[in-house]
């Protein structure tokens, strides 16, 4: 091999320099052999990664022939230093050989052998990518949790979640790559731009980076914080767990999960599964909701002791989104719609901040509540994003079996599906998850209750397929073939609808 002879080598700056002149005349590369200022100089910028007092070593003969093809291509020292840290000694020594001969190590040419050096850099920046994206996911997350348990504010400083940072170093990279500036340096607009898509795919182009919008970059599609509500997505829950190593599987939905359980729990075991299915319902159909009307509906289902926790899912509706001094209602999904000071795209200065909702209808106002005859609440933003926005999907299915007169149950022994119909017969998994590759991920690690019926269905939101059209075709391409997913039925929720209408489901 081209290294062999100097995989043990150690030496001075000098030293140094008549090693790069020895490989460069050995390997044919047609550059200058740096002087031993250069070398200096190199070092102080830390082109050349061995620590201050210590010998050089093989890694620094390595870099330093990297650093000199890729000035000839007229890379700047920033954009080699950043670049340089991302590659493992095996990836350097292919990118050097890639540019001997004076082939073309950057710029793709007609010449097959010289382009090597493009692909293998396309591969490194999509690892790169990924890598970042997946300690951004991790990070918002923890940044998150730190802000509901001690309500503390984004600041700057060492507090800062470590994963948050390296995301940022890390994104700081890939916009030098391209050429432009580092628009990851503060932690403010990293996160604001976190509410948009990577792939830019909604016109906004927040994010610039053209390795998001790559076809071949899986993750372009991933959307991490949600627009309206500033809760981080399934997405990004599930983007986080990519690594393995990140701890449950979706910290936000399974504290909610836990949360509810243990309070239908102390119910017996006879009711405690009714009693799930009821919240659920609720929170899915009145997420705007009087108090009194809230302790009715407990009170009804025989659930009053559950009261103290039923309250935590809610907020008291502030003053700032009452409109003309009223709440309305979205004729919709039933949940409270706020203000937009966007008259020309909100005509009425209203949306519903539920993206599933406001994605498919315009504004429209089912009820204007008056705070002056009782106490409104409205759902805490997570239980929106996990809860309300999902079962959008869900009821939809729901009601239309109930409507055929199935034998239909919502969220059946505490959530093993979303609906069953003929008891064990059909399970079907409502998913708006907007990556389909993490969907997939999700479902290969398992398919949770949904093992437990026969025929097993998982619906996606209409609107993604829209959006992305080979969304099915991609979440089944990356399915494992093991039998208990290989029958697993991707399709749409309107398909779903449509079979039960023609009686498909029909026992
Ligand atoms: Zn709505």
């Amino acid at each position: 091999m081209d290294f062999d002879d100097i995989r043990d080598w150690q030496g001075t700056a000098e030293s140094l320099s008549e090693e790069l002149q020895r490989k460069i005349e050995q390997l044919s590369l047609s550059v200058e052999t740096p002087t031993v200022r250069v070398i200096r100089s190199w070092r102080s910028r830390k082109l050349l990664s061995q620590p201050k007092g210590q010998k050089f070593g093989f890694r620094q003969i390595l870099e330093g022939l990297a650093t000199l093809l890729l000035l000839q291509k007229g890379w700047t020292l920033v954009a080699i230093a950043q670049v340089l840290s991302s590659w493992n000694d095996t990836e350097l020594e292919q990118q050097i050989i890639a540019g001997k001969d004076g082939g073309n190590i950057i710029e793709s040419n007609d010449n097959q052998e010289s382009s090597s050096f493009l692909k293998q850099k396309s591969k490194n920046n999509h690892n790169l990518a990924e890598d970042a994206v997946i300690l951004l996911a991790q990070g918002i997350l923890r940044q998150y949790e730190c802000m509901v348990k001690g309500g503390e504010i984004v600041r700057q400083d060492d507090k800062l979640p470590p994963e948050l940072h390296s995301a940022m170093c890390k994104l700081g990279r890939l916009y030098l790559e391209e050429g432009k500036c580092d628009r990851a340096a503060c932690v403010h607009d990293v996160l604001e731009r976190s509410r948009y898509p990577l792939d830019d795919n909604d016109g906004n182009n927040k994010w610039d980076l053209s390795i998001f919008r790559d076809s071949e970059f899986r993750l372009g599609n991933v959307n991490l914080i949600d627009f309206n509500l500033r809760v981080p997505t399934a997405d990004c829950a599930e983007t986080a767990n990519m690594s393995g190593g990140f701890g449950e599987d979706n910290v936000i939905e399974h504290r909610l999960y836990s949360k509810l359980k243990s309070a239908t729990e102390g119910l017996g075991r006879n009711k405690k599964d009714r009693a799930y299915t009821a919240l659920r319902e609720l929170i899915g159909r009145r997420s705007l909701i009087r108090q009194r009307e809230l302790f009715n509906y407990l009170e009804d289902k025989n659930l009053t002791p559950l009261q103290k926790t039923v309250e935590e899912f809610f907020d008291r509706v502030p003053e700032v989104w009452l409109i003309d001094g009223h709440a309305l209602q979205c004729a919709h999904c039933g949940t409270l719609m706020r203000p937009h000071p966007n008259r020309e795209r909100y005509r009425d200065g209203y949306y519903c901040p539920i993206r599933q909702c406001s994605g498919r209808y315009p504004p429209q106002v089912k009820e204007r509540l008056s705070p002056e005859n009782g106490q409104l609440l409205v759902a805490k933003p997570q239980i929106l994003v996990y809860w309300t926005a999902p079962a959008i999907d869900e009821l939809a299915i729901f009601d239309e079996a109930k409507k055929y007169g199935l034998d239909t149950q919502l969220y059946p022994e505490s959530d093993q599906c979303d609906i069953a119909i003929s008891d064990r017969a059909i399970g079907i998994d409502a998913k708006s998850y907007r990556s389909p590759v993490l969907l997939a991920l999700k479902l290969n690690r398992s398919i949770g209750g949904l093992i437990s019926y026969h025929q097993r269905i998982v619906a996606i939101t209409d609107e993604l397929i829209e959006d992305y059209p080979d969304y099915i075709s991609t979440v089944n391409s990356l399915l494992d073939k093991k039998s208990n997913i290989a029958n697993l039925q991707i399709m749409s929720v309107s398909s779903v609808i449509k079979n039960i209408q023609e009686g498909k489901y029909a026992s």
